[in-house]
């Protein structure tokens, strides 16, 4: 590291990269329809996927060299890889803002190790509140388990903890003021995330997806909301409640894209650094940190990859290209 300390990761559109997402496993214990197919995807051999200190190294250089502020692990279900306390441990040692995204299935055992090995916040994925639907869509009759889940993440004092519900016409779009609703009651935020073609069958399609502006008028005709003011580069954008019950959030991934402020690279579980979710391209870091490569040589290769990041992702035009893999083989 130079002794002016870090040098920001900039992009050739001026964007700064401080977002690390790291997927720990790219296997799951849902089926979510919406995300992989009944069966499953071919899972990775663990001798492809990255050992903790491999993304340890990968993460720590970052914040050194670059001066990223916030790691978030996902997947895949992270919490299924074995003994990933000792990973948030590791991590949280850098003093970077520390987040996971969790189906929640595995809160109630695992939430206070969790937190006592570093871990703030936290976001539980959950797309209907009817145990049928909930059964329908991810393919698991677990509605209970990742309702008990949200508790325990509470109790544990995870704090804020967020829901991530995927708003799929004709699926769950009856459902929203259900959410937001519970959000209420429970002092969580919702939010709603647009439908993306990152699903593995490749059933997505424009009609789909229910839109950012679609899912507010719902919720404001019921809850009345108000805009919270430009948020730098979070993808959720914000609203609050006018009586002051709190917020919601939706991620409007697909009808306003939000690439002029990305500021996210991602490490896959298989060690290949992607500049964006949509990328068709990778950069093969495991083969450099397995072949001897020292962090210099690991940071330039970080940063002509990063350099050559696009302007955005192309949903909605006809040269939109998907990209080879799906979302929870990228980590979403
Ligand atoms: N298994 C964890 C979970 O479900 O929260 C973490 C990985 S999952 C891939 C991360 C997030 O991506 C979840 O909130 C999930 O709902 C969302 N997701 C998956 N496929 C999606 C798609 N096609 N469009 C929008 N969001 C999607
Ligand atoms: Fe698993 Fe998350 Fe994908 Fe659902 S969205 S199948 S929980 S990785």
């Amino acid at each position: 590291m130079s002794s002016m300390g870090p040098e920001p990761l900039a992009d050739g559109f001026g964007r700064v990269h401080r977002d690390l997402r790291i997927s720990v496993t790219d296997r799951c214990n849902f089926r979510c329809s919406y995300c992989m197919p009944a069966e499953g995807l071919d899972w990775l051999p663990r001798h492809e996927v990255l050992s903790y200190e491999e993304i340890t190294r990968v993460a720590r250089l970052c914040v050194e060299r670059f001066g990223f502020d916030g790691i978030r692990l996902t997947g895949g279900e992270p919490t299924l890889r074995a003994d990933l306390p000792r990973l948030v441990a590791q991590l949280s040692g850098l003093g970077v803002d520390l987040a996971l995204t969790t189906n929640g299935t595995t809160l109630r055992s695992g939430a206070a190790e969790l937190r006592a090995a570093g871990l703030t916040r936290i976001n539980i994925s959950c797309d209907s509140l009817r145990p049928d639907r909930f059964a329908t869509i991810t393919r698991r009759d677990d509605l209970d388990r990742v309702l008990d889940g949200i508790d325990a993440a509470l109790d544990a004092g995870l704090s804020p903890v967020k829901i991530n519900v995927v708003a799929m016409r004709g699926v769950n779009d009856d459902e929203l003021l259900d959410f937001v609703q519970f959000g209420r009651d429970k002092g969580v935020t919702i939010r709603f995330i647009e439908f993306m073609p990152l699903d593995a069958q490749g059933e997505w399609s424009n009609d789909k997806v229910l839109s950012r502006d679609e899912i507010i008028a719902t919720i404001d005709a019921r809850f009345p909301l108000e805009a919270v003011e430009a948020q730098g580069s979070a993808p959720a954008e914000r609203w609050r409640h006018r009586d002051g019950a709190g917020e919601i959030g939706v991620i409007a991934s697909v009808t306003h894209a939000f690439c002029d402020t990305c500021d996210r690279v991602r490490l896959t579980a298989d060690g290949m650094l992607r500049h964006c979710l949509f990328a068709t391209r990778e950069l093969d870091l495991r083969s450099l940190l397995r072949g001897g490569a020292n962090d210099d040589t690991i940071a330039a290769a970080i940063r002509a990859e990063v350099g050559a990041k696009w302007a955005g992702h192309q949903i909605n035009r006809v040269h939109f290209i998907r990209p080879a893999r799906s979302m929870s083989q990228i980590g979403g």
